[in-house]
């Protein structure tokens, strides 16, 4: 998988050994466990999927890209199965992943505990409106994407921090977001077109 990753364009040291430490297998029905190492995306419940490998990777390497060393905390949202929140904890300092599915925040919960690790903080509740408490992040990035991204996101981003999310454009379709918090002000960046499941609020 990682070698697909390379030859797709993935050139990040830090990404490209999260992923291969992380095994994908572990986050899928057993009968889907067979197709885990494929670049697609695969049924994880609920009408939710665990994102492609190399989309995970690109969002990753967007996220981490130019930035020395391990950053520091990171909110991811929507946490699904887990797989990339346990990415994430091997090139960030702090991972906090919201999911506003119950079930599959304690599926999360199961997927993850075998893996130990101590710096992941799984919450349920309504990404939308980010998670205040470990604000400001270092890093955002979302895993679902809504008609823009929501200011709460935008101001719980530190000085020097970077966001990462699909939204749907003045085009109609949905893209990669990256959004750059400087001392005075924000850049935005449009990027390729994406396909994430639908960002909702509320919690269910
Ligand atoms: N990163 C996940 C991908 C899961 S798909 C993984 O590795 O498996 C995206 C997830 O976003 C779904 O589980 C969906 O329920 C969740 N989601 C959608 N809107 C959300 C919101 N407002 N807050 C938190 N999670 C949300």
């Amino acid at each position: 998988m990682v070698r697909k990753l390379q030859a797709q364009g993935i050139s990040h040291p830090g990404v490209l050994g999260a992923m291969q430490i992380v095994e994908r297998h572990r986050f899928v029905d057993t009968a889907l466990a067979n197709q885990a190492y494929e670049d697609t995306s695969l049924p994880i419940g609920l009408g939710q999927t665990i994102s492609k490998p190399s989309v995970v990777a690109r969002m990753l390497e967007l996220l981490c890209q130019g930035r020395e060393g391990r950053i520091g905390r990171v909110l991811d949202i929507g946490t699904g199965c887990g797989y990339q929140a346990a990415v994430l904890s091997h090139l960030v300092q702090e991972v906090y992943s919201i999911e506003r599915l119950r079930a599959l925040h304690e599926k999360a919960r199961d997927n993850l505990r075998a893996f130990r690790l101590a710096n992941v903080h799984l919450l349920f509740g309504d990404g939308m409106a980010g998670y205040a408490q470990g604000a400001p992040y270092a890093g955002i990035v979302a895993a679902a994407g809504g008609n823009d991204v929501p200011q709460a996101w935008i101001e719980q981003l530190a000085v020097g921090g970077r966001l990462v999310a699909p939204a749907v454009t003045d085009s109609g379709q949905q893209h990669l977001i990256v959004i750059e918090r400087h001392a005075h002000g924000f850049t935005r960046s449009v990027l390729e077109p994406v396909l994430f499941v639908p960002l909702k609020s509320g919690v269910s």
